[in-house]
């Protein structure tokens, strides 16, 4: 097919939003024929949701055949975030994880990451994207830098890459990549700045060490990219990781880096021997640390009602296939 088709077909599916390839009528019929040999153009529907009193809207989508996978849509005043799936299971096993417990299942497909946007029922509400959901977005680069291609693309949906975050464990050899190829926001899963203590929590540790994730972040040219965000999330597990000694080892090795924290309130998941502080211990951590020179703010948690934690629905899901 000609090269100029290629933009004809990328308006058609992503402007136009059509539901056929026979709707591609500025195509001849001959490119349609061939077009429809090996693709077709459609939405899988979510087959299941569970919404909050808050508003929280947990969505739980058939993929892989027989796996299940979660995305969540996530009002607020004036944005309106879907938090996205890029991997069916996990294989990070980060102990506070419902999604690790399920183990790998397979790696979801651009489109199969593209569906949970584009087939979300508030789709059009959407202002803000962030890939948390379930699995490790960089064990799965190539098929999280083509969805982000065609988000940010203006032959795409053209999305500002500042309006969607990757959220890592950091994988420190493809965070450059990421960092190369896409201009979106990087979101580092941190939970506590001491090793060992890391490594009980997410083993990745072992072999992706926070050092060498904070060296790479160092080391890059973020010229020319003063919107883009390096932020690092900070579960906030009770008489674990909210002491005056993590306080200050965190001021020490994120000296430097222009970054922020962003808190998170552990969202219980079953069998879990962890527990959240109270909120006035949340708000103390969090003022010490802006005291300290590093911004900081706490995430808001949404969606308790409904299994937020992220694993839970899709983890009931298969328990009932297993039943049956
Ligand atoms: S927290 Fe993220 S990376 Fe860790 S096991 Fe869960 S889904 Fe995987």
């Amino acid at each position: 097919m000609p090269g100029f088709a290629a933009r004809q077909v990328a308006d058609w599916l992503y402007r136009k939003e059509i539901s056929s390839i026979e709707e591609m009528t500025n195509l001849s019929k001959k490119m349609r024929e061939i077009l429809s040999i090996d693709y077709e153009v459609g939405l899988s529907a979510p087959i299941n949701s569970a919404e909050s009193s808050d508003g929280t809207k947990k969505y739980l989508y058939n993929v892989l055949n027989d796996k299940y996978i979660e995305t969540a849509y996530i009002p607020d005043e004036d944005r309106a975030t879907i938090c996205v799936s890029s991997q069916a299971g996990c294989k990070m096993g980060c102990i506070f994880c419902m999604t690790g417990k399920q183990g790998f299942q397979g790696n979801l497909t651009s489109n199969e990451i593209l569906n949970q946007f584009r087939s979300l029922p508030e789709f059009r509400n959407l202002t803000n994207m962030v890939f948390m959901g379930m699995g490790e977005p960089l064990d799965n680069i190539n098929e999280l830098l083509k969805s982000l291609e065609i988000l940010t693309s203006d032959w795409g949906y053209g999305w500002s890459p500042t309006r969607i975050t990757v959220s890592t464990v950091g994988l420190k050899n493809s965070i450059s990549e990421f960092l190369e190829r896409s201009r979106c926001h990087l979101a580092i899963s941190l939970h506590s700045p001491f090793d060992d203590e890391r490594r009980k929590l997410m083993p990745i540790q072992r072999t992706n060490s926070v050092k060498d994730i904070l060296d790479i972040i160092r080391n890059f040219d973020f010229n020319g990219q003063t919107q883009r965000r390096v932020s690092f999330e900070y579960i906030l597990f009770k008489g674990m990781n909210d002491t005056p000694r993590h306080i200050k080892e965190l001021a020490r090795i994120l000296n430097g880096i222009k970054c922020r924290i962003n808190i998170i309130r552990f969202h219980h998941i079953p069998g879990s021997e962890f527990t959240s502080p109270g909120m006035r211990e949340t708000i103390e951590f969090k003022e010490a640390l802006n005291a300290r020179g590093i911004l900081t703010t706490i995430r808001s948690s949404r969606g308790e009602d409904i299994q937020a934690a992220c694993g839970l629905l899709s983890t009931l899901e298969q328990n009932k296939g297993k039943q049956s």
